[in-house]
């Protein structure tokens, strides 16, 4: 596996660097070496590194982050909702992007945090009125998101603006693998809390393929290069508290890990 990161030299960066910092670089892991690039996109190595000396960051910068809710019927059923008919879509800010290995706040505005283990598509490029048949192409690689969710503020603000996009909602990573070297039928996504296992699901579970949200998406926006999409969570989504840590594994890709603190 190609495992493509962004990172930093300064270990001390907070909470995210833009892609335009002279801090974010970019790079490929390879066990704890990373190779630097000079793009997310390129294999070309340059210097190389331990990862003990460098911070990761978010594994893409998007211009966007889109996301899909309720994409799994196990899922919309355990939080009594219907199963939607066409993708329902919502957005979180760039702004909640975090690293694996940075903290989730818990803001003082919510009692009911939760966490959402979930199939990250990261864009390879521009994507506009894009078919079913051929949405795939524009996808660069496979990453891991955490939807972190105010529950609470989900159900009494009717839209999701406060709840899915306080500061540090959407760790990602640790890294990018490239569409051609993991079989998407094959990919299983298990979260736990604490050591405790909470969800194990499979894509093929999935509502609606990523080739449909993608053409769903693409017939309203343009999707850029490193834009991120959220493909929805599968069955088993609980709450987090302060001091919990969870940890959510694609094979192939890696461990997302990110403990609670309040903030
Ligand atoms: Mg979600």
């Amino acid at each position: 596996m190609s495992k493509h990161i962004r990172f930093s030299h300064n270990r001390n960066a907070w909470p995210t660097l833009p892609d335009g910092s002279p801090l974010a670089r970019y790079g490929i892991l390879e066990g704890d070496r990373v190779y630097e690039t000079d793009s997310l996109w390129s294999t070309e190595k340059l210097g190389e590194f331990p990862l003990a000396d460098l911070r990761l960051l978010p594994p893409c910068w998007p211009s966007k982050i889109v996301c899909v809710g309720r994409n799994y019927v196990d899922h919309a059923k355990e939080l009594g909702n219907p199963v939607p008919a066409e993708p329902l879509l919502f957005y979180k800010p760039v702004s909640s992007l975090i690293a694996s290995g940075d903290r989730i706040l818990y803001p003082p505005i919510t009692q009911m945090v939760s966490f959402e283990g979930e199939l990250g598509l990261v864009i390879g490029r521009q994507a506009r009125h894009v078919p079913t048949e051929s949405a795939m192409d524009y996808v660069f690689g496979y990453t891991i998101v955490n939807d972190i969710t105010a529950r609470d503020l989900q159900k009494k603000d009717g839209q999701w603006a406060r709840a899915k996009g306080c500061d540090t909602f959407c760790p990602a990573g640790p890294c990018i693998v490239p569409r051609a070297e993991l079989e998407f039928d094959s990919i299983r996504i298990r979260s736990w809390v604490d050591g405790q296992i909470k969800q194990d699901g499979s894509v093929r579970d999935m509502i609606f393929h990523p080739s449909v949200i993608i053409a769903y998406i693409t017939q309203f926006l343009t999707l850029e290069p490193g834009d991120l999409i959220a493909t929805g969570t599968p069955p088993g989504v609980g709450p987090v508290e302060p001091g919990n840590t969870v940890r959510i594994e694609i094979e192939g890709i890696g461990v997302l890990e990110n403990t609670v603190i309040r903030g």
